[in-house]
């Protein structure tokens, strides 16, 4: 009986000694390390995956413990950057292979070096805005990119081939309202689970050369609801990521989401790159159903939250009370806006 580490795996036939030397020559990058990050990484090291980089800007806190698989109290209790405790943690678990942790806020300026040298890239992001940034660079550069996404007992997943498939800024106006985030309508882990279970089959399938289906998957595992659609008609011929004349106008620095330090009043202001209308009305339900002290105008939506007080304007525009780090106020936006 052979018991070597990846005997179970090759005993598969789809993929074999011969898939199991492909996956042991792969470089994975995994965007954000958050829950749908920790589950893909983890799977992806245990499988042989030789090369896994994973980046993410925000750091270990309690209300993570509860589905980001690779960290634990210790981790909370040291503040540490969520791509350093996952490195570490990957470590442990095969040191086999190389893990490469970076602390980044991905952007449009720094995403091209990132993504090159891999060979597929795992979407486990919070916000559509790093997906679309991600998707011109995988797009650009022809690397296979696996969107992933999850909120509530709700989630999606689909395989981007490049040339092959629609991409992600094709689909973005089919997809369900994106404005919902974990720290507003909250997450269970059992969807990140399906999810990532998605992702990682797509990538196991993609990097040992087998055929994938190009669908999009959606599940409500809460109300046991599963849809698969075939979104080959959505190819945008005329798309600016991946149509016939492409732009990759997320990579561009205009339309990057901007913050800016506002002089002597400890407040970051972030303008959203792209034009994003929000409804102050739901945004002020769900912050109140946080607890959140709110108040609503026909102008504005105000809360605090956590140790800062926050503002909405209607065009996407907010003010970060409370702080002076552009990251950190970014980060916030991001978990309340998507
Ligand atoms: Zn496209």
């Amino acid at each position: 009986m052979n018991t070597s580490r990846y005997s179970r795996q090759e005993l598969f036939p789809p993929i074999g000694a011969a898939g199991q030397a492909k996956l042991k020559d792969a470089r994975v990058l995994v965007v954000g390390a958050g829950a749908l990050g920790t589950s893909s990484a983890e799977m992806l090291v245990r499988a042989g995956v030789g090369h896994v980089t994973m980046v993410d800007r925000d750091y270990v806190e309690w209300s993570n413990l509860q589905r980001q698989q690779l960290y634990t109290e210790t981790d909370v209790k040291n503040k540490l950057p969520k791509a350093i405790a996952a490195q570490n943690r990957l470590m442990e678990v095969n040191s086999e292979v190389e893990i490469t942790g970076i602390v980044l806020d991905v952007n449009g300026t720094n995403v091209e070096e990132l993504v090159q040298n891999h060979h597929l890239i795992l979407d486990a992001a919070d916000n559509f805005e790093t997906r679309l940034i991600v998707n011109d660079a995988a797009v650009q550069y022809g690397i296979p990119f696996v969107f992933g996404a999850c909120v509530a007992s709700y989630g999606m997943t689909f395989p981007m081939i490049p040339g092959k498939t629609p991409c992600l800024h094709c689909l973005i106006n089919h997809l369900p309202s994106q404005n919902q985030t974990c720290d507003t309508v909250g997450v269970i882990s059992p969807i990140v689970q399906l999810v990532t279970a998605y992702q990682v089959t797509s990538a196991l399938k993609i990097l040992t050369g087998n055929e994938i289906t190009p669908s999009l998957q959606s599940f409500d595992i809460w109300k046991n609801e599963q849809a698969e659609i075939n979104v080959s008609a959505l190819k945008n011929k005329d798309c600016p990521t991946c149509g016939s004349n492409p732009t990759y106008p997320f990579l561009a620095y205009e339309n990057q989401t901007k913050a800016a330090v506002l002089c002597g009043r400890n407040t970051v202001q972030i303008r959203p790159g792209l034009e994003r209308e929000i409804s102050l009305q739901q945004l002020a339900q769900r912050l109140k159903e946080l607890g959140s002290e709110v108040v609503l105008n026909p102008y504005l939506v105000s809360c605090t939250f956590e140790d800062f007080r926050l503002v909405f304007f209607k065009d996407g525009r907010a003010l970060i009370h409370g702080t002076s780090d552009t990251g950190q106020a970014r980060a916030i936006y991001n978990r309340i806006i998507g």
